[in-house]
């Protein structure tokens, strides 16, 4: 266990900001993304493979892709990244979303889940969040999941908060 503490970015005792400004918000969710990316865990089992990667939108409400989408089969089960608190769990444009909130300003959404968890419940990572609905189609014909992170209500590319799957490579004891 590495302690993070002394890097831990506490960018909720600075002050919530609501300026739209994008590049402090980038400079310190960088921060915030090395000083927790030891602490979240892929929220699928098996398969850890990025299907359709994150695409930053220009403009707020303009088109990209908020988040990343990792292959999961319809019914698989989806587990929380980190340690945090359920804030929704409910339908969004037609899709079952669950959002979690990770305290520091970085908050978690997936979806489609079929959820098991509700608002309000405390959870920890690999705490199950439900199971993969169908309904993500458009996205990825396969099956995925998408998961979306914001950091301080701006989204960010969750991809850095995973480390790749460990493989391990046997080395020749000969050499
Ligand atoms: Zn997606």
């Amino acid at each position: 266990m590495i302690s993070f503490g002394a890097a831990a970015p506490t960018a909720a005792a600075g002050g919530r900001s609501t300026s739209s400004a994008a590049s402090p918000v980038t400079d310190r969710a960088s921060t915030a993304v090395a000083a927790a990316r030891a602490d979240w865990s892929w929220p699928t089992a098996g398969r850890r493979h990025i299907v359709d990667a994150f695409d930053a939108p220009e403009h707020r409400f303009g088109a990209g892709h908020r988040g990343i989408d990792i292959a999961a089969a319809v019914g698989e089960t989806i587990t929380a990244s980190a340690n945090g608190t359920v804030i929704f769990s409910g339908p969004v444009a037609g899709r079952s979303v669950i959002t979690v909130d990770h305290g520091g300003g970085l908050v978690s959404s997936y979806d489609p889940i079929v959820p098991n968890v509700r608002s309000g419940a405390p959870v920890s990572a690999g705490h199950v969040l439900g199971t993969l609905g169908p309904g993500h189609a458009m996205h990825c014909r396969s099956g995925c999941v998408h998961l979306g992170v914001r950091f301080e209500g701006a989204y960010v590319d969750p991809a850095p908060f995973f480390r790749p799957p460990r493989r391990s490579v046997l080395l020749p004891l000969d050499g």
